[in-house]
């Protein structure tokens, strides 16, 4: 790109960037737009210097809000059997038992991020994994791993454990007891049992003592028998439940009475749920059978949510382990794969606030903004439109972290190699 290497003075001006409209107050999908940056920061102080940057698209930087940096980069050590949900979980058990101690963690963990970081992101949430004993180890490594990043990667993380384990009253609460003294989010996995309706009730009853906000993972079926996301979001109204809930994948709305489904988002809209969808990790795991080609996608009906005003984000999820065997931690792979998967492009103009305003608001995080005073945190790409964007991977992005320019390498997969032996 021409403008690859910005001039280094105290008060720059870049003219004839293209953002998204939303973010400075215009309907259209996409407009022009100047800034100046002093101290890293938007100003209106008059420019020492000023670039063309040729209509190049400028996005803040990304939110990546349902990720799993616990599992991250084990591929190569502890692949997925056959490619389906139950050998994703299975396999990860095998690993996690074999192989996550500190240093495991730590390095992996600090790979995604580095990648994560490169493409553009700029904060977090993780599920951790978190029966006892794992959590005690797990956890930790988290906390540290959040100072180390602090500046660069804001992080949060949610625990995971299956709603069975809330029944496990003793461990359940210790869980929880760390997660509130780590300053996490109280996460589990639904399914349809005997129980659900009193695990979900204990669920919410655990997050309001200790005053967490709720990360679930739901229905990430095709079954179209399988809806506990009714239940979660009749529990939260009848508990009066008023910290924030996120439900992430909610695959099987897509295959289920349609009558039923919409029911539900009407349900969840009244809740005041905020809806992740994972649509790479769900298009590479659901209707998968062997010998037979995939009819499904696997992505929740993200239309019909956002026509209900329920705020719904993208993210990575899975990277390079049993329950995605692929990805990078990059969001503008995530909003292409969406854009594709889910017939995004011949809709709204702004889905682009799924990997931006509404994962940071599902979550807390500083909402991105192009007023003065607002960090330079941008993500600038050779691409001058939603199609040109979409069209390439954005390799030759440019990343402006507080005004400046970050090294965007990728880390080496051979860093890991160590790590990757299993005798
Ligand atoms: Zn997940």
């Amino acid at each position: 790109m021409p403008f690859k290497d910005l001039p280094d003075v105290a008060a720059l001006r870049l003219t004839n960037l293209t953002v998204p409209g939303y973010l400075v107050g215009q309907s259209a999908s996409l407009v022009a737009h100047s800034l100046t940056i002093v101290d890293g920061v938007i100003s209106d102080a008059p420019a020492e210097a000023e670039v063309d940057m040729q209509g190049a698209l400028a996005l803040p930087c990304f939110v990546d809000m349902h990720t799993h940096l616990d599992k991250g980069h084990i591929w190569a050590r502890q692949p997925n059997p056959d490619g389906t949900f139950d050998g994703a979980i299975n396999a990860v058990g095998v690993d996690a038992r074999a192989n996550w101690n500190a240093d495991d963690l730590r390095a992996r963990m600090d790979f995604s991020l580095r990648c994560a970081y490169a493409h553009g992101t700029r904060a977090i949430r993780t599920h951790l994994d978190s029966h006892t004993p794992q959590d005690a180890i797990t956890w930790p490594v988290f906390a540290e791993m959040r100072d180390t990043w602090a500046g660069r990667i804001a992080l949060q993380a949610a625990s995971l454990s299956s709603c069975d384990y809330i029944e496990e009253k003793d461990a359940f609460s210790a869980t929880a007891d760390l997660v509130a003294g780590t300053g996490g989010v109280l996460g589990t996995v639904t399914y349809p049992n005997p129980n659900i309706v009193a695990q979900i009730s204990g669920f919410l009853a655990a997050a309001t003592v200790r005053g967490l906000e709720a990360d679930f993972h739901v229905d990430e079926t095709l079954d179209p028998s399988v809806n506990t996301l009714r239940l979660i979001a009749a529990e939260v109204l009848a508990s009066h439940f008023d910290a924030k809930v996120v439900v992430g994948h909610l695959c099987s709305l897509s295959t289920m009475d349609e009558t039923e489904a919409l029911h539900t988002l009407d349900l969840v809209a009244k809740a005041g749920l905020h809806v992740v969808s994972l649509p790479m990790c769900n298009l590479y795991l659901q209707d998968r059978h062997t010998g037979r080609t995939p009819r499904n996608r696997g992505i929740t009906l993200v239309h019909e949510m956002k026509a209900r005003g329920i705020n719904v984000s993208f993210a990575s999820d899975n990277t390079r382990d049993p329950f995605y065997a692929y990805g990078d931690m990059d969001m503008i792979e995530v909003l292409r794969e969406a854009t594709r998967i889910g017939h995004l492009d011949h809709a709204d103009p702004d889905w682009c606030r799924t990997v931006l305003t509404n994962p940071a608001a599902a979550c807390g995080f500083d909402a991105p903004s192009l007023a003065v005073g607002t960090p330079v945190d941008l993500v600038i790409c050779n691409a001058r439109s939603w199609n040109e964007l979409f069209a390439r991977p954005q390799s030759d992005r440019i990343v402006l972290r507080a005004g400046r320019a970050i090294d965007t390498t990728l880390p080496a997969y051979a860093e890991l190699d160590h790590l990757m032996r299993t005798h």
